[in-house]
């Protein structure tokens, strides 16, 4: 048997945000929105635990975006001074807040949510959190001066939170760091010490998630500048293979990454995303077994995971359940 996870978000009810958007607005306010939050959290879960996922999330129900909703509890940044920048080496220009002094929490950020979660699945649980390289490519810095400085400060910071979400029963703690196949350099200079940094003496699995993206049309007209054979993993798989992180969670559905790159990962185990998130079509149960036994020529089936892609937060409700349906009888076909 495999092990199935998914990469972490799944798309909010239309009762409690816009659908397939990344950056929702709540539809509903105060308590009701709370209580919404629950709502879907505990609908995902349960449709996690019928489509034979064994490793579940809350699928983000409770935050409007992946970076801000961590950064809207750190001290230190001024959401009134927006500064333009090209974020992931200037694919899209955003406007971000400013880090204008040191950053600290103001307090616990997750633990309700996690506490509340917890209490509502037997199953392993996992909780994901930006990773320190994508949140300083998500924010303008006014105070640090060097981004492997500022890295390291919200590395402190995010091991706090990842300390306490452990603490409560959280098996799985993963960084997502899309910015991590940008900045390859990066990567091996300080990215992955950063990474260590927010993993320090964590009583809990860890991972880290890096991708190409979503489906959102900025990411599909820089997927067309890559070539036709993505080989950018190559650089930062050694570096990820000799890390202290215990998985690699990455896109090999419908990927231009050569499924023989996950070779150089031989000691972790591998979350292979086996559910393409960018398309409209759910996969077949099949299609899923044939990306995870592709995988197994490249490392032992115990190393693999059959996870998503990516996040299905932008994706329409419906078609976010065949695809969960599609993983865990995929995985299951898999198996044998
Ligand atoms: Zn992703």
């Amino acid at each position: 048997m495999f092990e199935t996870t998914i990469a972490g978000s799944l798309p909010k009810p239309a009762w409690l945000a816009e659908p397939e958007k990344l950056w929702a607005p709540w539809r509903l306010e105060g308590e009701e929105l709370e209580q919404g939050k629950r709502d879907a959290a505990l609908m995902w879960m349960s449709e996690q635990e019928a489509a034979g996922i064994d490793v579940v999330t809350n699928g983000e129900q409770f935050r409007e975006h992946f970076v801000h909703g961590f950064l809207k509890h750190v001290d230190g940044i001024d959401w009134n001074k927006m500064t333009v920048m090209g974020i992931r080496d200037d694919r899209y220009d955003a406007e971000v807040p400013t880090v204008t002094g040191p950053v600290k929490r103001k307090g616990r950020v997750h633990s309700e949510e996690v506490e509340f979660t917890r209490a509502h699945t037997t199953r392993k649980l996992k909780f994901t959190l930006p990773g320190p390289m994508t949140i300083c490519d998500t924010i303008a810095d006014d105070h640090y001066g060097r981004r492997d400085d500022m890295a390291m400060a919200f590395a402190e910071i995010l091991n706090e939170e990842a300390t306490e979400l452990a603490e409560l029963g959280v098996d799985l703690i993963q960084f997502d760091e899309p910015a991590f196949n940008v900045f390859l350099d990066d990567v091996i200079e300080w990215g992955v010490e950063a990474l260590h940094r927010a993993i320090e003496g964590l009583p809990c699995d860890t991972a880290v998630h890096i991708c190409y993206g979503y489906g959102i049309e900025q990411n599909l007209r820089w997927k067309e500048t890559l070539g036709s054979e993505w080989r950018q993993y190559e650089q930062i798989f050694p570096a990820l293979n000799n890390s202290k992180i215990d998985q690699v969670s990455l896109e090999c559905a419908n990927s231009k990454v050569p499924m023989s790159l996950i070779g150089l990962l031989e000691d972790k185990v591998v979350m292979v995303g086996a559910i393409d998130v960018a398309s409209f079509e759910a996969e077949t149960p099949q299609q899923v077994a044939a990306t995870v036994v592709e995988a197994a020529n490249y490392i032992s089936r115990e190393q693999i995971r059959p996870c998503t892609n990516c996040g299905m937060a932008p994706l329409p409700r419906g078609l976010a359940l065949q695809k969960l349906k599609a993983l865990g009888a995929g995985a299951k076909l898999a198996a044998g």
